[in-house]
């Protein structure tokens, strides 16, 4: 039977979704968890997962080292279901926008202001005292149907981070696409990843994301094992990928805004392609990969400017 979709209470949908313990009398030293959810306005994903998880929580009341605090990420896009206003939140975290918004800086986009607000949140977060080591996760959905993912910078400390959880580590993305929220973190010094749980609207891509967050919060060491199903949580993500193996990026089609692409039916991500391969089209001409590995991240909608990647097996 279809799961039906959770709805996303636009009215009261806040900044901040959960902070635990939420009482400064709580709090004991231990890792600091920031996660991130609707970076793109069109994924309410993993701020469903992330209201879920303080709800229970907030009900249960387990004893947690460190500190989790769950964000959203462009409110506004969110509110009004769309993926960005005027630009792509995750290409304009960067070092040099943050020392122009820090300058005081007005520029002229609107994903500037949210930026603004959740480089503020990472910053004091950084200073608070019991914070004895910062990790992230930034939970996004993908177009088109997926198994769950993860996708992490070059960095080894992350990518260890990263394989804690029964999922397809893919690398390097960062080389393509600098600027999104994880690669801003990562250059702070952070370590964390990003997963992508499945396809926009998919109820189960909430579950997948919920999963996540449990699993890391006990492999952290934040939260005893014993205090949650943590056995089911991990088996959900398991049973949900086809492949444990990881992959490194190695090329991005890049889609300019007045250009026509047309992703060819039936790719998915991890989908296998040989050289010579017809995969697109691109102002009526076709496109074929100049080598053999797996599609990544084909696009089948009309916002956005990478059509597709490919990855191989490191
Ligand atoms: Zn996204």
């Amino acid at each position: 039977m279809k799961k039906k979709s959770e709805r996303l209470a636009k009215e009261t949908l806040t900044r901040v979704i959960g902070e635990y313990p939420a009482e400064p009398n709580n709090q004991t030293p231990g890792p600091y968890l920031l996660v991130s959810g609707g970076i793109h306005g069109n994924e309410p994903s993993g701020v469903l997962a992330l209201q879920r998880v303080f709800r229970k929580l907030q009900t249960t009341e387990p004893l947690l080292k460190g500190k989790i605090v769950g964000v959203a990420g462009n409110i506004v896009a969110l509110k009004k279901g769309v993926r960005l206003i005027d630009r792509d939140l995750n290409r304009i975290c960067t070092l040099d926008n943050e020392k122009q918004l820090k300058a005081g800086k007005k520029m002229d986009f609107h994903e500037a202001s949210e930026f603004n607000e959740l480089l503020k949140i990472v910053e004091k977060l950084e200073n608070e005292e019991f914070n004895t080591s910062f990790h992230f996760m930034d939970l996004h959905t993908t177009s088109s149907t997926t198994a769950p993912y993860i996708s992490v910078n070059r960095n080894e400390s992350s990518f260890k981070f990263a394989k804690q959880m029964p999922l397809p580590v893919v690398k390097g993305i960062e080389k393509y696409i600098p600027g999104h929220f994880d690669h801003y973190q990562t250059l702070k010094g952070h370590i964390g990843f990003t997963m992508e749980a499945g396809q926009h609207d998919d109820p189960t891509s909430v579950d997948y994301h919920e999963a996540a967050i449990w699993v890391i919060l006990v492999d952290t060491g934040m939260l005893e094992k014993s205090a949650i199903p943590y056995k089911d949580y991990y088996k959900t993500l398991e049973s949900a990928s086809p492949t444990n193996d990881n992959f490194e990026v190695i090329y991005r089609q890049e889609i300019s805004e007045d250009h026509y692409f047309r992703m060819d039916p039936g790719y998915a991500n991890f989908t296998k392609i040989n050289k010579g391969q017809r995969l697109a089209c691109l102002d009526g001409e076709t496109i074929k990969s100049d080598t053999s590995g797996r599609v990544f991240l084909p696009l089948y909608q009309n916002q956005g400017s990478d059509g597709f990647f490919i990855v191989k097996p490191v």
